[in-house]
């Protein structure tokens, strides 16, 4: 497996590659877990090389937000990605990825309005312009993401489809624990009574499913339910719990079409986010 700190490298690599061959493209933040490994499975059965690029992006995050302290455990991460069968992993340093006058950005206007659009400004901006510049980096023939950030692959989705780029992006279910709990990096700062009080969400979202397989279509109805079962966790703050359109991402009254139950829930400090689709 390769280890590419520099883009110059990469591209060296990634231009000696037989024509015949198909990259698939994981994108990642690193503290990898088997959500991300799934991902790179799927990649591995679809393309003859997969490549994972492992930055912790500094402009997607907040002020306020987790950046410093955001794990990186960048052995680890190799180890697992090398006994995945990863071509090769892409891991820039900040100042090589964005130059100190760096000030080119691209936003996907609309669907940032909603869910974690809506508290954590300027998020799918970092997310996008990052994405934009690995996809020109990397050339996949085809881009993984998790469900488990929705939104996330929604406007990435949007954003590859507005700008003809020329590359097959797939969406991937979320990988959980037995518990039901949405696997995800951030989980290491969750204290056992946090773990054990944030399977809440999952249930809440699976209970909410399975009211609307039965036929209810009232989105108050589903995200009241939901709102009590997780208030009964204590769970620190709820960001938002909310019945939206899978097209546009808009909050809506019924559900008559594709639609997700999406959520953001503190415990602790630890911001959850999870999501369930409907149709
Ligand atoms: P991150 O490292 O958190 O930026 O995530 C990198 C990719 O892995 C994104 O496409 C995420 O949606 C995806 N991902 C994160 N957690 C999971 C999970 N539990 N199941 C499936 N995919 C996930």
């Amino acid at each position: 497996m390769e280890i590419f700190r520099t883009i110059a490298e990469y591209r060296d690599w990634r231009k000696a590659l037989p024509s015949g061959r198909s990259v698939g493209f994981v994108p990642t933040m690193g503290a990898l877990h088997a959500g991300h490994m799934r991902l790179a499975s799927e990649s591995r059965s679809a393309d003859s090389d997969t490549v994972v690029s492992i930055f912790v992006n500094p402009l997607q995050f907040g002020p306020s937000e987790d950046f410093s302290r955001y794990p990186r455990p960048f052995e680890a991460d190799a180890k697992l990605c090398s006994e995945a069968g990863v071509a090769a992993i892409l891991a820039p340093e900040a100042a090589d990825f964005y130059p100190a006058d760096f000030s080119t950005y691209v936003e996907v206007a609309g669907l940032d309005k909603y869910l974690c659009g809506a508290s954590r400004p300027g998020h799918f901006r970092g997310v996008t312009t990052v994405v934009l510049k690995l996809f020109h980096i990397v050339q996949p023939h085809r881009a993984w993401f998790g469900q488990k950030d929705i939104q996330q692959a929604l406007i990435l989705k949007k954003m590859v489809r507005d700008m003809s780029l020329d590359l097959d992006l797939r969406i991937v279910p979320t990988v959980r624990e037995d518990s039901g709990l949405a696997l995800s990096s951030r989980n290491v700062y969750l204290n056992p009574d946090e773990k054990t009080r944030a399977t809440a969400l999952s249930k809440a979202l699976f209970t909410a499913k399975s009211a609307w397989e039965k036929g209810e279509r009232s989105a108050a109805a589903l995200t009241n339910g939901m709102r009590r079962e997780i208030e009964a966790s204590s769970p620190t703050r709820i960001d938002y719990i909310e019945a939206v359109s899978q097209a546009s991402l808009a909050p809506i009254d019924t559900l008559d079409g594709p639609a997700v139950l999406a959520l953001a829930v503190f415990y602790g400090k630890t911001r959850l986010i999870d999501n369930v689709l409907l149709g």
